[in-house]
């Protein structure tokens, strides 16, 4: 039997008994180091040990003195966390006809776009996706599948989501976004969206970066109090809040709303990461779809000049983050999947490679991508972690990520409730 075979095998038996099998180094996504010769039993739905000792009796089935199976050569991890994406939109094409004509589609199909993709964002290692907003109802719709198997097996990532983004009308994201201007108050607005469905509230603070200009070009789309007023009243309803924001200004008025995660942060300052650091406000900084913005710079008509500004923004931007990493502010790992060249998936395993190499040591970024994310983002099971309790999702690799996170991009399985899905060297982008 080949090794993937075995695995199959196994996973097929989880659904009916614990498994225990031994791996040559355990990523547990808490710990700094991996832990060498792990040993670990699991049913298809939860982690019932895992350590570098063995397993007691009574957890396993009876008479079972040795492990299933030993894999010696192989890295074991948890399932990767995806914070910030959108399942609506098609992110691999960069081509803006492409992309036009793709928006030109009835809503259902956004959804069928969404769900074909699901099998390949579960090989690249992805378990969990926090949706970050689309008026089409995509995200509430898989959102709301995804509930249905909280406690249960499922065969796709679980995923949730805000709904549409609050924005202001005429302002940044409209594509995304409905208006509080719908609305007769910030907290109206609030109940509308939990109404709907939505499991967090995404604000659209700022406006985007202006390329040309290397700057973000507008002032803050919602003031202190307007963001304050949409946090206070998501709290009063259980919710998170996420705010899109880059350029100085628009930081500085999500971090002084009071939100829990600032995305993007682009021209972030060390005094906004103290502030934030002080009151536990994770950063998520998604150098993709800037880094993009550069690799792909002649498909998207971009000159010397262009170039030049965004090479400086993701230079300062990678400064910062090795700057929040060091002061300790929490952060927590998402691409912006579905903005413009930037693929489901296979983007998530590229924004990774971006964050080590702003200098982050491949075990910080793996732990942004699993327990800080999960510890963060409070979601309704118990992910992030190979630990007792945890959910079965977990990536078994013969690349050691801990080296570089480079190699997730490799040939990997992924064990996801119960079932052991093959993940090839290389993963096409298409439809991603
Ligand atoms: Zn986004």
């Amino acid at each position: 039997m080949t090794d993937l075979q075995t695995l199959e095998h196994l996973a097929a038996q989880s659904q009916e008994r614990p498994v225990w099998i031994r791996v040559g180094q355990l990523i547990d996504g808490e710990s700094n180091a991996p832990i060498r010769d792990a040993h670990i039993v699991f049913n298809a739905r939860v982690i019932l040990h895992a350590a570098d000792r063995l397993p007691v009796s009574q957890i396993l089935k009876p008479d079972q003195k040795e492990p299933d199976a030993s894999f010696d050569d192989y890295t074991l991890l948890p399932c990767l966390i995806e914070a910030h994406s959108h399942a609506f939109l098609e992110g691999a094409p960069v081509d803006f006809g492409e992309r036009e004509q793709y928006l030109k589609q009835p809503p259902a199909m956004f959804l069928e776009r969404a769900k074909a993709r699901t099998r390949k964002i579960l090989q690249c290692g992805i378990g969990t996706i926090r949706d970050a907003g689309d008026k089409h109802g995509v995200g509430l719709a898989l959102a709301s599948e995804a509930k249905h198997h909280v406690g249960k097996l499922s065969s796709a990532p679980y995923i949730d989501s805000p709904g549409p983004a609050i924005h202001h009308k005429g302002r940044y994201g409209a594509f995304m976004g409905e208006p509080i201007e719908n609305h007769a108050s910030p907290a109206a607005c609030v109940l509308a969206r939990v109404q709907a469905g939505a499991d967090r509230i995404k604000l659209l603070v700022s406006g985007i970066i202006n390329f040309k200009e290397g700057r973000v070009t507008t002032p803050p789309q919602m003031p202190i109090e307007e963001v304050k007023a949409i946090v206070e009243a998501a709290r009063q309803q259980g919710r998170q809040t996420f705010a899109h924001a880059s350029g100085t200004e628009g930081v500085e008025h999500s971090i002084e709303g009071g939100v829990n995660t600032v995305e993007h942060g682009f021209f972030i300052t060390e005094e906004q990461l103290k502030k934030m650091r002080d009151r536990k406000i994770a950063w998520v900084p998604t150098f993709a779809p800037v880094q993009l913005q550069i690799d792909r710079a002649k498909d998207l008509g971009w000159d010397d000049v262009v170039v030049g500004h965004l090479k400086r923004i993701i230079e300062s931007h990678q400064t910062m983050l090795r700057k929040a990493h060091e002061m300790g502010v929490t952060i927590v790992a998402g691409s912006d999947a579905g903005s413009c060249g930037v693929p489901h998936g296979i983007g998530f395993l590229q924004e990774l490679q971006q964050m080590e190499r702003a200098g982050l040591s491949p075990m910080a970024v793996l732990q942004s991508a699993t327990s800080r994310s999960a510890d963060t983002l409070a979601f309704p099971e118990k992910i992030g972690r190979v630990a007792p309790g945890h959910r079965s999702r977990f990536i078994l690799t013969r690349h050691d990520p801990s080296k570089s996170v480079a190699n997730l991009m490799r040939e990997k399985t992924v064990i996801f409730d119960g079932q052991a899905i093959a993940s090839p060297d290389s993963l096409s982008t298409a439809g991603l």
